[in-house]
Formats: C-alpha cells, structure tokens, sequence
C-alpha cells in the first residue's frame, strides 16, 4: 500500500474530483437556493395580492373620515396566515386613514408617492422599526368613491427562517458528501491506477539479459491497453536491436580474426624457414595483402557503425549521372582489364540526382566491384543510366554467375555470402551490398535485384530525380532522415 502523498496521481486525482464535486455543489446549492428564495417570496407576494383583494371589498369610511373594517368582514374564512395581516390605509394626499392593531404603532413606511400602487400593484419589501422584515403590496382603490392606497404585509420573518434552515441543511450535508466522494474516489483512482502500478514493477524487472519478457496487456483497447501494447512494441524493437548487434559483433570478430590470423601463421612460416630475400618478399607481400584486407574491413565497419549510429551529414549536390558514372568507372577500369572484361558506360546524358558525391561514389564502386569480382574472365559489365518518371536508375549488369533464388533476399544482409570462399578470395568483406543498399537509401531511393534466365546479376539503384545546381532537393533532407531510419555515411559529422 502506498503512502497518501500529493506526488501520487491517485491523491492528486482524489483531490482533483473532491474540488470539483465541491464546487459543483456549491453551484447547485446556490442556485437551489436563489430559486427557493425566489418560490417563497412569491408565495408571500401571492398571498398579500389575494388578502389585498379581499379585503379592499370590506372598507368604509366612518363619519370622522377614518376608514375601517366592515364587521360582515369576519364572516368569511379565511386562510389562517391572514391573522399576521399588517395594513395600512392611506389617503391619496397623505394621511394615514387605517393601520391594525398588529402593527402595534409601527408603520409601513412613509406616506405613499405618487407612484406607490399605480399600477396594478407595487410590491417591496420593508423593515419596521423593530427590525421586521416586511414583504409589502400596495394598491390604489377607491372606498366609497374617495381614492386611497391600501397597504397590506406579512412578516418575511417565517419564510427566512424556512429558507436558512434549507440552507443550513444543505451545507451541514456538504462535507459529509464530499468526504464519502473523496473515499469513493480514492478508491476508484486506486483500482483505475492499479494496472500502470504493474505495469511498472513489470517494466522495472525488465533489463537487457531479459528483453523477450513482455507487459501483460488485459485489455488491448482501453488506454492501459495501448500503453502496454507501445511498450511492448518498444520492447520488441529494443530487441531486434540488441540481438542485431550481438549478431554484428560476433559476425565483426569473427572476420577480424580470419585475416589477423592469416597475418600471423604467415609470419609465422616465414620466421620458421630460412631463405632467400625472394622468400622474404614475398611473405612481406602476402602479410601486406592480408593487412590491406584487414584496412578494407575496418573501413567498411567503420562506415557501418557510423551510419547505425546516425553520425551522419548529407552534403548534397546537384550530380550529372552519366559523367559521375564514368569518372567512377574510370577509376575501376583497371579491374575489368586485369579480367580481360569490357566495362560499358551508357544511357541518358542528362540524368541528375541530388545526393552525396562520396556516397554515391561508394554505393557504384561496391556495385562495379562486386559486378567484376564475380564475373569470369573475358566477361561483360554494363552501366545503364535512365530516367523514369521522377527517379533515375542506375543499372549495374554483369555476366557472372548471378545469384541464386534462395540467397537473392538476404545478399544485402551484413557479413551474408553466397560463396564463402569466393568471397574471401576475392577480398569481400561481406558488407559491399549491406553499404550500397544503405547509400541508395539515405537518398530516399532502392536498390533492387534481378538475375535474368541469361544469366549474370542486374543491381538497378532507383534514386529520386534532381534537376539542376541550384534546385533545392526533391525531398528535403530531414525527410530522408526519417525516411531511411538510421541515416549513415562515410563522413562523420
Ligand atoms: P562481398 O564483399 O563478399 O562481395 P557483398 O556484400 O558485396 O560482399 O556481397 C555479398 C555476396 O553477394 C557476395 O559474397 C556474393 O556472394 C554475392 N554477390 C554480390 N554481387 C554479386 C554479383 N555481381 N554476382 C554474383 N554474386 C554477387
């Protein structure tokens, strides 16, 4: 059980309902209140009107010019709250004709104005001169042909007394109602809450050697639902990441040992024999060999832990394909003619692409390289620029061995080979395709695969069309950036 404290929600939001039932409350109480008033006043009103209508019938003049109650008057019946009657008799210049014995000497006020009684009736209330609050109508009429304002009340006193005890109820109920709201609340906050309490502790077993563990989700749709289901969906990515860089960090040692250890039998042999300077030589050459394919490593997981970890900044340019791709193929021809291989360099002369000079560069290298590598002597590499719609593609073909169905998916995966062997031979790092892919796609562009019933491999890179120097880039950058999800270059910021 956890301590009532104000850094809880469940105290704050037992708080938050007790101050808003409170002023609910408080609003209903007082415009029940303000109409209760309002009822009896009325009532009050109601009476004096019908009292005032009865009684002006009973009025007479006596032979000394006062006015008095007929005595057939006390015939009638009457409701009994008439016998609090107060009432006056004025004439219309001034003087009081009448007052009963209730008031006692105590007046309704001051002679009547003009304007007292015009109407139909005027009502308002007074205060005698003891403090008694008086609810007065007042209307002309004439007795016995002379015109008079008659004047009747009824003490306010019995009806505030009615309306303070209402009053008094409702607030002597307030706090009664507020503390069983405040227990209700506090323990429905606490049962609404109890789920985000398991939640946590759940969350907090949770650590890196446990990432498979997942929140239990009671109910998928309500709002608890939904934060467990983002939680576990986070959980989920957390864990493809780490098993991900378990994976590369195995598969990273595992080819580092390879070249390291060639490095090493070789010098090894080499210091075992004696021999000639020739055979010096050459053990340099092979161990020089191995350690360039070590540097080559290095680079291309350098590249790849940079871009994973977003290090990355586009330098963008306005690039004229064709003539990028043979600049690039120029600095690649002397492969191709180590292998007696044509290299071809064709398409349309106008295409533009917005990217990275250095990443392009790369993404084509790894393509030409791969295209020569595993092409057989004397065979054929092409590089086909055209522009569809608003992208442009790049078309690397060869005519190796292609590439088999069932590895066709996963050639772009890091560390993946179709020939092991092959690959190692020819110096593959494993990671070509894996970097391409990524360069394509940080432009906002694909890289696709298709091995024709021919034969060879066809590496087409689909990247969005630029127009000129000067144009802004199709997409904007920061979109690529949330596109491509982890955006990666060889530069690192
Ligand atoms: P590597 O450094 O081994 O070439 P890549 O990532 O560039 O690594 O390529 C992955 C694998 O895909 C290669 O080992 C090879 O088996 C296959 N591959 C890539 N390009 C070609 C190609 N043009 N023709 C045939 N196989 C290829």
């Amino acid at each position: 059980m956890r301590r009532i404290s104000l850094h809880n929600v469940r105290t704050r939001l037992t708080l938050w309902y007790v101050a808003v039932l409170a002023a609910v409350l408080v609003i209903y109480g007082g415009i029940t209140s303000a109409a209760l008033l309002l009822q009896l006043r009325g009532q009050l009103d109601r009476l004096a009107i019908e009292d005032l209508e009865t009684v002006e019938g009973f009025l007479s003049f006596r032979p000394d010019g006062g006015v008095f109650l007929r005595s057939d008057y006390h015939d009638h019946p009457y409701p009994s709250e008439m016998t609090q009657r107060l009432m006056e008799v004025w004439s219309a210049d001034g003087i009081l004709l009448f007052r009963n014995a209730l008031l006692g000497g105590r007046a309704l006020g001051r002679p009547p104005r003009p304007e007292e009684g015009a109407g139909a009736y005027s009502q308002r209330s007074v205060k005698l001169a003891d403090g008694t609050p008086v609810r007065l109508v007042s209307r002309r009429h004439s007795v016995d042909g002379r015109p008079t304002v008659i004047r009747i009340g009824f003490s306010e006193a019995p009806m505030r007394q009615r309306f303070h005890q209402v009053v008094i109820g409702l607030l002597a109920g307030l706090p009664l109602a507020l503390g069983l709201a405040g227990f209700g609340g506090y323990f429905l906050a606490g049962r609404a809450l109890s789920p985000i309490e398991r939640m946590a502790r759940r969350a907090h077993e949770i650590n890196a050697d446990q990432l498979s563990a997942r929140l239990d989700v009671e109910n998928p749709h309500d709002e608890l639902g939904l934060l467990a289901r983002a939680f576990n969906e986070t959980l989920s990515r957390l864990e493809r990441s780490f098993d991900q860089l378990r994976r590369f960090t195995s598969d990273a040692s595992h080819e580092l040992r390879t070249p390291l250890t060639a490095l090493r039998s070789v010098g090894e042999v080499g210091l075992r024999k004696q021999g000639p300077a020739e055979h010096y030589r050459e053990v340099i050459a092979s161990m020089l060999e191995e350690s360039s394919r070590l540097t080559r490593l290095v680079d291309s997981l350098l590249t790849i832990s940079r871009a994973d970890a977003g290090q990355i900044r586009l330098e963008r340019a306005a690039i004229l394909v064709l003539p990028f791709v043979r600049e690039v193929g120029s600095f690649i021809e002397v492969l191709a003619e180590e292998k007696q291989q044509s290299l071809m360099m064709e398409g349309d002369e106008t295409a533009v692409v917005f990217a990275d000079r250095l990443i392009l560069r790369q993404v084509l290298v790894n393509l030409l390289d791969n295209a020569i590598k595993y092409s057989h002597a004397g065979g054929r590499v092409s590089v086909r620029v055209r522009t569809v719609q608003e992208a442009v593609s790049i078309e690397v073909q060869d005519s190796g061995p292609g590439i088999p169905e069932a590895h066709r998916d996963r050639v772009f995966d890091r560390f993946h080979r179709v020939d092991e062997s092959r690959s190692r031979e020819g110096g593959g790092t494993g990671l070509g395709l894996a970097i391409a892919k990524w360069g394509v796609e940080v432009h906002g562009g694909r890289l696709e695969l298709e091995c024709p019933t021919e034969g060879g491999c066809v590496f087409r890179a689909v990247l969005p069309a630029g127009v000129s120097e000067r144009v802004m880039p199709l997409i904007p950058e920061r979109t690529f950036r949330e596109s491509s999800g982890n955006l990666q270059s060889p530069r690192s910021q």
